[in-house]
């Protein structure tokens, strides 16, 4: 449920309905915003019974939001949530943040060539699997520890924060150890129990869309993480399963201005996945950033052709440096 109060409504007033809600067993959240005051009202099971609050002083209106996620949502938090992670920011208005690096961190050489690949093109994020969620158990299945650390040293030398997945509630120490963004993957973004653990960090979360998730779900998830008191969730569109076999998955742009309408949290796209073809991803990561993306992540391997995992949708340097050429030109053409 969502207060809405009047704008002239005063602090007593204000106050006077907070202690009502807390009267009722329930929690009141301030809302900040620039246009209205407005209070969240949290930790209801079903439909609440606004008879004690419709009529108390200053109520302008009441809202009973029916959604799965609350805290995640625009009616919540109207302003847009950024996101920091290092020294880069993510979200609102500000230009599209690049994470590229290669799908799984090999070793040391491969790490460091593909890590100098993306930065000179102009990437601000450096990605890396240590932990892979592969469909089979016989494919490589990442470094572990060892590519955590192999990831960080090229992050350091290159000057740039780093991302990569967890898989696990154990994984989650070493995680943040080397790492500055926790990567939640599509296949674990319904995995309750590690969605309300890193909700208990102080760290940004990237959480990536399940391959069957719809957008309420997807949502729903990023409130599990919220929910525990972690506000620094970046989203990621990275293709759904759908009747369609030519590309590895379907990727739904629609979502983008979708859930920038439902959210206040930055969503970025994810076109290696998305199509699992590397002639297609620069394209796609063009007309994601049209549709307005906070960001992208983008697989770049030093050498594709070698690459471990992913290979036939991770671009090279060159193809990566033109990529970026070309989005410079757009953000300027959308002066973001
Ligand atoms: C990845 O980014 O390395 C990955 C496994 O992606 P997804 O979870 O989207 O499949
Ligand atoms: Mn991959």
């Amino acid at each position: 449920m969502l207060i809405v109060m009047d704008q002239s409504a005063t602090t007593a007033q204000i106050e006077a309905v907070n202690d009502s809600v807390k009267e009722m067993g329930l929690r009141p959240e301030p809302i900040p915003g620039s246009q209205r005051t407005a209070i969240g009202v949290l930790g209801n099971q079903g439909y609440i019974d606004d008879s004690g609050i419709r009529n108390l002083p200053g109520v302008r209106e009441i809202i009973h939001v029916s959604k799965p996620y609350k805290l995640v949502s625009r009616d919540f938090h109207p302003e847009s949530t950024i996101v920091k992670v290092g020294e880069v920011e993510v979200g609102g208005e500000l230009p599209p943040v690049l994470m590229a690096g290669p799908c799984s961190v090999e070793s040391e050489a491969q790490m460091l060539a593909s890590a100098k690949a993306v930065k000179q093109a102009g990437a601000h994020i450096l990605r890396g699997g240590a932990f892979k969620p592969r469909t089979g158990p016989h494919s490589f299945q990442g470094l572990g520890v060892e590519g955590l650390k192999l990831l960080r040293s090229a992050g350091d030398e290159m000057e740039m924060p780093v991302v990569t997945e967890v898989m696990r509630i154990g994984q989650l120490d070493d995680v943040c150890r080397y790492a500055d963004l926790i990567q939640i993957g599509a296949r674990n973004m319904q995995n309750f129990d590690l969605l309300k653990e890193v909700g208990k960090l102080n760290f940004p979360v990237l959480l990536k869309r399940g391959m069957s998730a719809t957008i309420e779900e997807f949502l729903a998830a990023a409130e599990y993480i919220v929910a525990e008191g972690n506000g620094q969730v970046i989203l990621c569109e990275r293709g759904i399963r759908t009747f369609e076999t030519a590309t590895r998955n379907t990727l739904d742009l629609t979502v983008v201005p979708l859930v920038q309408q439902m959210s206040h949290l930055p969503i970025i796209v994810d076109p290696s996945h998305a199509t699992g073809r590397r002639a297609l991803v620069p394209v796609m990561a063009k007309a994601a950033i049209v549709c307005g993306a906070n960001g992208l992540m983008i697989e770049v391997h030093n050498n594709p052709a070698q690459a471990l995992c992913d290979g036939a949708q991770s671009l090279d340097g060159e193809e990566f440096s033109s990529l970026m050429k070309d989005l410079q030109h757009l953000n300027s053409c959308y002066k973001r």
